[in-house]
């Protein structure tokens, strides 16, 4: 069976207030109903993730959370287990997202910590890689993704890891309006599928390697037609229903 691709919407701290994450919600599942060969998620603020799982309740569009805590449980105030996601019916959650690795420190173990966790309560994880400008200018993005990709896997049996989501995310191109060229992209899914296949062989081909950074309407399909780009996580764009149905549709 061939690969589906997946669309998935990370709404980070948005929008404001719980009606409009409802609002949205439902417009997302009008906005991509019928399109039947991709796999659609959001990923609402933590706090909405009960009301929008029912705004979704009996549509094909899926739940994801946008961080855990590696723990099950404990004195870690603020936090969220697994196990808690996974109870309010969210299937997938992202590791490692480029803005808790900076504005909240998240070190590469602690990521890999997540990872491992998110398996172990029945979440998909979606970890996230990618390098900055900096690093790009230097000549070390394959070394750098390839290090964080290592480092969010440590530890892991092959099965479980052709069960990760990985995102191809160029810290540059997160919420900059500046996408990476479909050129750009596809060379470092390329790297991203090599390691893979290093790792886990033919089950490389399987797992799927979103592109993210700046996706919209107008750059989505171009993108998601290079040979190792199985996907798309949205920022921006998809807090407006109609422009991530597109994206969504662009992608099948
Ligand atoms: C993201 O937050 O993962 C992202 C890719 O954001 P944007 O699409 O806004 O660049």
């Amino acid at each position: 069976m061939a690969k589906r691709k997946l669309v998935a919407g990370n709404w980070k701290m948005n929008p404001p207030t719980l009606g409009k994450a409802e609002a949205l919600a439902r417009a997302v599942v009008e906005a991509t109903r019928g399109d039947a060969a991709v796999d659609v998620l959001v990923i609402p603020p933590a706090p909405f993730l009960g009301a929008v799982g029912a705004a979704l309740h009996g549509s094909a569009v899926a739940l994801g959370a946008q961080n855990l805590h590696p723990d099950r449980g404990g004195a870690y105030t603020g936090e969220v287990a697994g196990s808690m996601l996974h109870d309010l019916g969210v299937r997938y959650v992202l590791c490692g997202h480029s803005e808790r690795r900076q504005l909240f420190g998240e070190s590469p173990a602690l990521v890999g910590a997540k990872v491992a966790a998110a398996h172990r309560d029945r979440l998909v994880p979606i970890l996230c890689v990618g390098e900055t400008l900096d690093e790009r200018d230097q000549g070390v993005t394959d070394t750098v993704v390839l290090g964080q990709l290592e480092q969010g896997l440590a530890g892991l049996d092959t099965a479980v890891i052709a069960e990760t989501v990985i995102a191809y995310e160029p810290v540059w191109a997160i919420g900059t309006g500046r996408n990476a060229t479909p050129e750009q992209a596809q060379a470092v899914h390329r790297v991203i599928r090599d390691w893979l296949r290093r790792q886990v062989g033919d089950l490389a081909d399987e797992l799927r390697v979103l592109y993210g950074g700046s996706v919209k309407p107008a750059n989505a399909a171009e993108l998601m037609a290079e040979p190792d780009i199985d996907g798309a996580l949205v920022g921006g764009a998809s807090l407006e229903a109609a422009g991530f149905g597109a994206i969504v549709r662009a992608a099948g």
